[in-house]
């Protein structure tokens, strides 16, 4: 039988935000040990859904409502995505982020 290869995202600094960001596992794909990837991914989905309708409301410009939901997504997804390697690492021996 062949082993299935994991890779994970690592996670990288603040970027500038502009009319193009990103979601999923584009931005943080993680080990399947803790079973959270499409949970992160569909947070994802929602806390910038919810910049995009305060932007629809047109009390907010696009490009701050872009730049607080990558904000926030990095902080728990790359908890998530910490929190995943480390599960990985303990239950299926699997180590994709460096020491
Ligand atoms: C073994 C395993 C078990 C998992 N178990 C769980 C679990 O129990 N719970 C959980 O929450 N998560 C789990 N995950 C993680 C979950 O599958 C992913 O986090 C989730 O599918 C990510 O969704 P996504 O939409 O970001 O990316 P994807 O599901 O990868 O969707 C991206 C889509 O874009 C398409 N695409 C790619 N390139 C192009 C292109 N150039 N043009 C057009 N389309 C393109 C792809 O074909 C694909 O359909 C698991 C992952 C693995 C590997």
């Amino acid at each position: 039988m062949q082993a299935l290869k994991c890779r994970s995202c690592i996670p990288v600094e603040a970027w500038e935000p502009s009319a193009l960001t990103v979601m999923g596992d584009a931005i943080h794909a993680m080990s399947p040990a803790l079973g959270i990837g499409a949970n992160t991914a569909l947070r994802d989905a929602h806390t910038l859904g919810e910049q995009l309708l305060a932007v629809a409301a047109g009390g907010k410009p696009l490009l701050n409502a872009v730049a607080n939901y990558e904000q926030a997504m990095r902080d728990y997804a790359y908890h998530a995505l910490r929190m995943s390697a480390f599960v990985g690492q303990k239950v299926i021996g699997h180590l994709p982020l460096p020491a």
